[in-house]
């Protein structure tokens, strides 16, 4: 449905935005592009919606290069983090609004029967006569949607929806925006930094870091089979454990620990761990405590967290920072002293560049 191929953006300045960046999202998907402060979410969400031309590259929708179609004839809804909604009409004049103007241009009564058709949809009938000042960020962002999706658009553009909300509304407003998009079966792109609320929406994400895509991929694979060091590092709450290691014969080194390289199953391996400098990511989950004869190594657990169903035990100290997650039955406390072992299967090992090789 919309291709994006080879997109490159340089700003006036000189500053490159985006590096040949190429992905396609499928009708009715909700797609997130995810990344870091300046990774060059909004660049490419204005390049889709026209408000940017790129410097080099292609963006289709059904097929059809759009780079040079107008904005206005794009037939996109476009959602900004501040709302932009007119403070002098009612909710119901709001939402109106863009079908009584432009090509579109439908006489009051119809446009009236339209607008609350979708304010059903979107469960705001009750606002109708209010004025935006009057309402709650969450009812806001619910009236900017509606005004959105009325104007029937092909393509929903959400930058950052979520972000002037507070933390329980951010949940509950999340959660409604996949029903509502899935329901009125709109191809979706949501932007945003936070890998939780991308995790939880999403039916493909889209990570980027200065201007390249680090992995187009379903949500449970980024945390599961992530490209890079990035991607695991970005994904994941706690953040997963990244140790420094060097290999040589055979043998992995931490200044902690020692292990073989056979623990590496042949079939997850990319290429041959040959003599050198590593990383290993091991998830906290994957962090398992054990008996002193199969650990291979003893740290003193400096503080515990309750989480919920499970403890999170941080051993972070000079030489190491690590954080391993239990269920809450284990009896473990702060200052005691436990083993650890590693679930292999799930080690991931990247070298220096990142590139990851299990
Ligand atoms: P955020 O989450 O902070 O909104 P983002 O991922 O959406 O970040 P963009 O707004 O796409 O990032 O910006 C990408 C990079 O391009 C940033 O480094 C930004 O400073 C730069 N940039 C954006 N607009 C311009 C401009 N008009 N001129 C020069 N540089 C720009």
């Amino acid at each position: 449905m919309i291709e994006v191929i080879d997109l490159n953006k340089m700003f006036d300045n000189g500053f490159e935005a985006l590096k040949s960046v190429s992905f396609t999202i499928e009708k009715g998907d909700l797609v997130c592009l995810l990344g870091p402060s300046g990774c060059g979410k909004s660049t490419i969400l204005n390049l889709i919606a026209g408000l940017l031309t790129p410097t080099n590259g292609e963006i289709k929708f059904s097929g059809s290069s759009v780079v040079k179609t107008e904005p206005k004839d794009r037939n996109i809804g476009f959602v900004f983090q501040n709302y932009a909604l007119y403070p002098h009409m009612t909710v119901l004049e709001n939402i109106m609004f863009p079908l009584t103007v432009g090509k579109k241009k439908l006489s009051k009564a119809e446009a009236k029967e339209i607008a609350e058709e979708y304010m059903k949809l979107t469960n705001i009938e009750e606002l109708s006569n209010k004025k935006p000042g009057t309402l709650s960020g969450g009812q806001q962002q619910r009236v900017a949607i509606t005004r959105a999706l009325v104007q029937k658009p092909d393509v929903l553009l959400l930058d950052e929806p979520l972000s002037n909300l507070d933390a329980r509304l951010r949940l509950k407003i999340r959660e409604e925006i996949r029903r509502l998009v899935k329901e009125v079966g709109i191809t979706t792109i949501f932007v945003t930094h936070d890998q939780e609320e991308a995790l939880s929406i999403s039916d493909k994400i889209i990570l980027l870091n200065e201007g390249v895509i680090q992995q187009n991929d379903d949500p449970q694979n980024l945390y599961l089979d992530p490209a890079n060091l990035f991607v695991a590092q970005f994904i994941g709450n706690p953040i997963i454990n990244v140790l420094p290691v060097s290999v040589e014969n055979g043998r992995m080194k931490h200044d902690l620990f020692e292990l073989s390289t056979n623990h590496f199953s042949d079939e997850r391996l990319k290429e041959p761990i040959v003599d050198g400098q590593y990383f290993i990511g091991i998830r906290p989950e994957d962090v398992l405590l054990t008996t002193v004869d199969n650990g291979i190594f003893q740290r003193e657990i400096v503080s515990v967290e309750l989480i919920g169903r499970e403890r999170i035990l941080n051993f972070d100290g000079q030489d190491i920072r690590m954080k391993s997650i239990v269920s809450i039955e284990t009896d473990v406390n702060e200052g005691d002293v436990v083993t650890f072992d590693f679930a292999y299967n799930k080690l991931f090992i990247f070298k220096e560049n990142g590139e990851r090789i299990h």
